[in-house]
C-alpha cells in the first residue's frame, strides 16, 4: 500500500531502527517506546490487522510470534517477562493499518488497559 507508514519502513524508504528483517518480516524499535524495551514486528505484506489475515497467510503469525519470542528475550525481558500485543482497529485502538505484535517489556506494566 503506498500510503502505509509500515510498507515505508519494509521498503526501506522510511528509516527504523531495525532489530531483525527477513524475506517475510521486519522488527524495529517503535518510535514512541511506552516501555524500556518497546519493539515492533510486522509481515512486509500489506495486511491491515489480524482479522483480515487469509488462508494464504497460514504461519505468518506463528514466525512474528517466535520471533517476538527470541528477540524479547535477546533484548533482556527474559526474567522479568513482556508483553505481546496486537491491537485490532478502532475499538483495539490500533492506529497503524499494517498488522504489528508490540513487544513491550523492562517494567511493570498495569491490567486492565484503559
Ligand atoms: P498501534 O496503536 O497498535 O497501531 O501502534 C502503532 C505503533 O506504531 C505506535 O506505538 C507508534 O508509536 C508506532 N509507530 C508509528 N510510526 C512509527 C515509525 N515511523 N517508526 C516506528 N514506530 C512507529
Amino acid at each position: 500500500m503506498n500510503d502505509c507508514i509500515f510498507c515505508k519502513i519494509a521498503a526501506g524508504t522510511i528509516p527504523a531502527r531495525k532489530l531483525f528483517e527477513d524475506e517475510a518480516i521486519l522488527a524495529f524499535h517503535d518510535a514512541t517506546p511506552q516501555a524500556p524495551v518497546h519493539f515492533l514486528l510486522i509481515p512486509r505484506k500489506h495486511i491491515p490487522n489480524i482479522l483480515e489475515l487469509g488462508p494464504e497467510d497460514e504461519g505468518l503469525l506463528e514466525r512474528l510470534l517466535n520471533k517476538a519470542r527470541e528477540l524479547a528475550v535477546e533484548q533482556g525481558c527474559g526474567e522479568g517477562g513482556a508483553r505481546f500485543v496486537i491491537n485490532c482497529k478502532a475499538d483495539g485502538g490500533q492506529s497503524v493499518d499494517h498488522l504489528h505484535v508490540h513487544v513491550l517489556g523492562g517494567r511493570a506494566l498495569g491490567w486492565p488497559p484503559g
